[in-house]
């Protein structure tokens, strides 16, 4: 099962992959966490990637594409992978074929969160990231922890990202709308693509996403 997630920053893409990547059983690959983890262990790759991820840029390809593989090749991506935020334009989805056909394989599905623009500008200009787990995310009015600053669910310190500011977030729907958006007709020419409302509640959306992936079963159903 090789799926990629792509949608608008905001639309939800890192919440339902952590779910979808659980109910598959394949694990969740995150270009922007593998980033992140990246700065905070201030790695040479961090340094570079940082200044372009506060201003809402695209990390350089070469940099990008070489950091995704290195992950996909690791053994537990050998079944399959949900690839959240990765390719992130058309040349890293080439890139990506390319390692796949090398491979002898081929993407399954390419799953499209749709969500309104001035909606995801407020998800994301309120959302409150707990250090420990990405995948454990807050709002300061949609979903308020019940300590202001920590995480309901671990205790972790929440932070707002340094792109999540709704300037940064401008940039960051722009560069998707130029050069992530060209990489749905890209896969739609592949017949890959199905596209889902990214609004409601989470369960919703979840059960939304694997009513789009007819195709693949949920593989663990409990005996
Ligand atoms: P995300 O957590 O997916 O919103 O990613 C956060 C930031 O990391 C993005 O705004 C980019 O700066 C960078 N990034 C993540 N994935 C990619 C990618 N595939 N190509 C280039 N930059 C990326």
């Amino acid at each position: 099962m090789r799926i990629v997630l792509v949608g608008p920053p905001g639309a939800g893409k890192g919440t339902q992959a952590t779910r979808l990547a659980e109910k598959l059983r394949v694990p969740h690959i995150s270009t922007g966490d593998l980033f992140r983890t990246n700065i905070s262990r201030q790695t040479e790759l961090g340094k570079l990637a940082k200044s372009y991820i506060d201003a809402g840029d695209l990390v350089p390809d070469e940099v990008t594409i070489g950091m995704a593989k290195d992950r996909m090749e690791q053994p537990d991506a050998e079944r399959g992978f949900l690839l959240d935020g990765f390719p992130r334009n058309v040349a890293q989805a080439e890139a990506l074929d390319e390692l796949l056909t090398a491979e002898g394989i081929k993407l399954d599905a390419v799953l499209d969160l749709e969500a309104p623009e001035e909606e995801v500008v407020k998800r994301i200009a309120g959302r409150r990231i707990c250090r420990n787990d990405s995948a454990h995310v807050f709002h300061v009015t949609h979903k308020k922890p019940a300590k202001d600053g920590v995480c309901d669910v671990c205790g972790g310190e929440l932070y707002q990202r340094a792109d999540d500011t709704e300037e940064t977030v401008r940039t960051r729907l722009d560069v998707y709308h130029t050069q992530t958006e060209p990489i749905i007709s890209y896969y739609d020419a592949q017949g890959l693509v199905t596209t889902i409302s990214a609004l409601g509640e989470v369960d919703e959306v979840t059960e939304r996403a694997m009513a789009a992936l007819p195709q693949l079963e949920d593989p663990a159903p409990s005996h």
